[in-house]
């Protein structure tokens, strides 16, 4: 079978052969890939900024946001039998006994760094027919998200980050309403982080370049979110619309927008950071007025990535809601579908919102 791979060293990105695997102990679950979506993480590896190959290996199998289907159990798997839907996680422990997030099952908090990505870091993704994994590593998916659930992992992002900000605004110790977030950046990550905003009843507004009418705006209307183009409102002036921003979600990784709009932030407001900038040149800010704010107004700033299990269940519980809810808006997020042999081009020219690799079993 083939997989669609990186070769840092040699820097080429190509189909690899691979032998199929098979289960080799009692509490593993082959997996028939079905889907797999592609996103900013894998253009970095490509471009060879990113990405670690498995120890031993030349090459790193691509994929990390998938959705798969059982076609073997091994005699000790309970939770999952062939014909069941599952999306596998990204990030598997450290090997470190003092490591409590890792040891606690919440790699996604690890403290050594050592962690393993599948996809990403040292450890093989998913862009391939056929994965072996440990049934732990798998969250079971209904078949009515079929069509839709290979969005959960990139979901899996704003459903840990809004655990955090639920635990976070406990600090008002006062009755209040969820409040006004602005979400930055209209790419998956932020048009499926404004759905859950949305969803736990923020008024919800997503800042992003594009000058509507756009898909992404058109998204943006159909969940009931306001969409500003940052083109035609400055940070300062989105703040004046939005009134008290409570809830900043970032999620394009650009500093200096984002540190724009860090300056607007309401008083008792959170700012959450979930993109990753390339590493650039220094930017100016203001940091007077920064941390002025940050104390006069009682703000709190968060980083969150990756994802632990709590998160895909949420992922899974809400993008069924979503899919209720809105199912034209849900569809709408994937754009592009490309057999396995076409991988590289919706990673190295990207378009639409969301485009996704299907595979098919016979690669
Ligand atoms: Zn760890």
């Amino acid at each position: 079978m083939k997989a669609g791979a990186v070769f840092p060293a040699k820097r080429r990105v190509e189909l690899v052969a691979l032998e199929e695997p098979r289960i080799s102990s009692a509490t593993q679950v082959k997996l028939r890939i079905l889907e797999v979506g592609v996103c900013g993480t894998d253009r970095e590896i490509c471009q060879f900024h990113h990405g670690i190959v498995p120890q031993g290996s030349e090459f790193l199998v691509l994929g990390h946001e998938s959705l798969a289907e059982v076609v073997e159990t091994g005699p000790a798997v309970g939770r999952f039998r062939p014909g069941d839907l599952a999306v596998p996680m990204v990030r598997l422990p450290c090997g470190h006994a003092d490591r409590a997030a890792c040891r606690g099952g919440r790699a996604d908090f690890c403290s050594s760094g050592d962690f393993f990505e599948r996809g990403i870091k040292q450890a093989h993704g998913f862009m391939t027919d056929f994965v072996v994994d440990e049934e732990a590593w798998l969250n079971p998916v209904p078949q009515e998200l079929r069509e839709v659930a290979v969005l959960v992992e990139p979901l899996t992002i704003a459903e840990k980050t809004l655990a955090e900000i639920r635990v976070i605004q406990q600090r008002l110790p006062y009755e209040r309403r969820p409040g006004r977030a602005v979400v930055l950046g209209a790419g998956p990550v932020g048009l499926l982080g404004a759905m859950a905003l949305v969803n736990a009843g923020f008024e919800t507004y997503i800042y992003s370049r594009e000058v509507p009418p756009n898909p992404r705006a058109d998204v943006t209307a159909a969940i009931g979110a306001t969409y500003i183009s940052s083109q035609m409102q400055s940070a300062e002036q989105l703040a004046r619309t939005v009134g008290n921003i409570d809830v900043v979600y970032e999620a394009i990784g650009a500093s200096q927008t984002a540190f724009d709009l860090l300056e607007v932030l309401g008083a008792n407001g959170l700012f959450c950071f979930t993109g990753v900038p390339r590493h650039g040149q220094p930017i100016s800010v203001h940091a007077d007025r920064l941390l002025y704010n940050l104390v006069l107004k009682n703000q709190a700033i968060l980083g969150a990535v990756n994802a632990g299990r709590d998160a895909f269940d949420a992922a899974v519980r809400d993008l069924g809601l979503f899919y209720k809810r809105w199912p034209q808006a849900v569809r709408a997020l994937i754009t592009g579908r490309y057999p396995l042999a076409e991988f590289r081009e919706p990673i190295v020219v990207p378009s639409g919102i969301k485009n996704i690799i299907v595979l098919d079993g016979k690669n």
